[in-house]
């Protein structure tokens, strides 16, 4: 009868998997990636990967570990954060606690409304008709000034 070997447990998060439960590991995984069912040899490295990563509540168990080659370790630890990143999110938005809002720009102008029926659309023309309009009532407003200013310099104050 085979001899029962217990699980590893580590102690801590920071403890490193022994090589004893890693050749266990390998050897569970008949030494073929996990994900992509490469066999791992040569140029093929293999990494130790927690199945629910220790970042979104994995334990640090053997039982949690499994066999990755690089590239699906890569891949796994991005999802892995991108997971823990999303739960991070949706807890400050439970608690209420938003980020500061970061500087913003004064965006873009309002653009005019577009012309109605009560409010046609002004030509050109007679946008510089009410412009010159505006200056002849600018012109002539200053030559009553200044008729008046030689008004009282002729009465000689
Ligand atoms: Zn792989």
């Amino acid at each position: 009868m085979a001899r029962i070997i217990k699980e590893w447990i580590g102690k801590n998060d920071n403890e490193a998997i022994p090589p004893r439960v890693k050749l266990r590991v390998f050897l569970r995984a008949e030494k073929h990636c996990a994900a992509c069912t490469l066999l791992i040899v040569g140029k093929l490295r293999p990494e130790y990967d927690h199945v629910v990563a220790l970042i979104n509540g994995g334990q640090h168990r053997e039982s949690n570990l499994q066999l990755l080659c690089s590239e699906c370790h890569k891949a796994k630890t991005k999802l892995d954060v991108a997971e823990k990143s999303e739960s991070y999110r949706k807890q400050l938005n439970a608690a209420g606690i938003r980020s500061p809002s970061r500087l913003k720009g004064q965006g873009f102008r309002k653009a005019k409304p577009p012309c109605t029926a009560s409010r046609p659309l002004a030509r050109k023309s007679d946008r510089y008709r009410a412009e010159s309009d505006l200056d002849r009532d600018l012109s002539s407003v200053s030559e009553a000034m200044c008729g008046q200013l030689n008004s009282i310099e002729t009465v000689g104050i």
